[in-house]
């Protein structure tokens, strides 16, 4: 895989690098997806697009809470028609937000008209040339040479509007939607998924278009993983540094759903993959957002919340540390690149919170140890923690108003 270093400074004295691939940056709107940009957060609203004031109140709901990029669905050319209204209505009554058009079912037209009004067009391989669902039967290469070319026949236009309005497409391959000639070819495999990608990605690029964005996205998480690695290797050997756009599909809701997420996109991103993502939730899209934003902040990819940082507290802690870590969090979630430690004991809590910028220490009964990086600075009463925590903060002129 090719990388770069992009250099992580963890601490005064440490840092660590985290190799990322190396890609190009592709304008969508006024986000750039890839290159050394920060991983771009995104998510997709649930309304029909043909109700224009919904979709443009659900678009604005999620830019506000921090969605860099909303993806709307397409499924017919009134719906494409509708995106030019929510544009002009977002842009008249809040301000212009970059938008994604999904494009599915042999969908040339809709893509033609969808692709005047959107940033981005998301096409998937699998569908978007008809091809007759086969039971059985070979292909023979007259067959496929045919497929391959009305798929060239069909992308050209498209490509060349995109191209022209300097717009970015996404090629989003789905697992449980490949197409017949890859399963005949490939099977449903990982191999089958990035071979559907290369397709369409040889044909932009003979068309010398490279806005591209690419997913691999899966249901299930080692299919992702296994896709997404292959992509990186085959990508790359074959020059090709397009950014990919990560993501679980149907990950379910709740904690398991926000679990298998993070472990498909978390490990990718761990490993230097992926320049934009979705956690797609069976819940209000809404709920997306802070689970992305979480992925993001624990790998020390975008720093966009506190960081705490608290031990399980064992029989040495003399505090209810829950409840402190409460406290504190309420008293300063707003100071946003700060790292808040909150540790049981004098024992181990210092060594183990050597990072944070501050620490809450419980120091002996009824006495708390604050601290400013890895110096003691006051021993306070445990009633007046917090409070004490707060005005060492603002001593040092580190402290905002929430
Ligand atoms: S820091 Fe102290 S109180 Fe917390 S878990 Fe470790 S030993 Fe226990």
């Amino acid at each position: 895989m090719t990388t770069t270093a992009s250099s992580l400074i963890l601490a005064d004295d440490a840092s660590i690098t985290i190799p990322r691939r190396k890609t190009r940056p592709v304008p969508v709107g006024s986000v750039m997806i890839g290159g050394q940009h920060p991983v771009v957060v995104q998510s997709m609203i649930n309304e029909d697009t043909l109700d224009i004031e919904g979709s443009v109140r659900a678009i604005r709901e999620l830019h506000e809470i921090g969605c860099e990029l909303v993806r709307v669905t397409v499924p017919s050319l009134s719906h494409a028609r509708a995106l030019e209204k929510i544009r002009k209505t977002l842009e008249d009554t809040y301000q212009p937000v970059p938008l994604v058009a999904d494009v599915h079912h042999d969908g040339l037209k809709i893509a033609l008209e969808v692709a005047k009004h959107v940033d981005k067009v998301r096409i998937n391989p699998g569908l978007f040339v008809f091809e007759r669902r086969r039971t059985s039967g070979e292909y023979s290469q007259e067959e496929l040479n045919a497929v391959h070319q009305s798929i060239v026949e069909s992308l050209k236009p498209l490509v060349e509007s995109l191209a022209s309005q300097n717009k970015a497409m996404r090629i989003g391959v789905n697992h449980g939607s490949l197409a017949e000639r890859m399963l005949y070819m490939f099977g449903d495999t990982p191999l089958g998924m990035v071979e559907s990608a290369l397709e369409f990605v040889h044909i932009c690029e003979e068309l010398d278009y490279h806005n591209l964005v690419i997913s691999f996205k899966a249901s299930r998480v080692p299919v992702m993983l296994a896709a997404y690695r292959l992509a990186a290797r085959r990508f790359d050997a074959l020059g090709m540094d397009y950014p990919f756009h990560l993501g679980v599909t149907e990950a379910g809701d709740g904690e398991y759903g926000r679990i298998k997420s993070t472990a498909g996109i978390g490990t990718l991103l761990a490993e230097g993959i992926g320049d934009t993502i979705r956690v797609s939730l069976t819940e209000d899209p809404k709920k997306e957002i802070p689970v992305c934003y979480g992925i993001l902040q624990a790998l020390g990819l975008r720093k966009t919340m506190v960081e705490y940082v608290a031990c399980p507290s064992c029989g040495r802690t003399l505090f209810n540390l829950e409840e402190v870590l409460h406290k504190v969090r309420q008293a300063t979630y707003h100071l946003t690149g700060l790292d808040i430690a909150v540790m049981g004991c004098i024992v181990n809590g210092p060594g183990e919170m050597a990072d944070a910028d501050y620490g809450y220490v419980g120091r002996g009964p009824g006495m708390i140890a604050l601290y400013r990086g890895k110096e003691e600075i006051k021993l306070v009463p445990e009633a007046e923690g917090v409070n004490q925590l707060v005005e060492l903060i603002k001593a040092d002129g580190r402290w905002l108003e929430p």
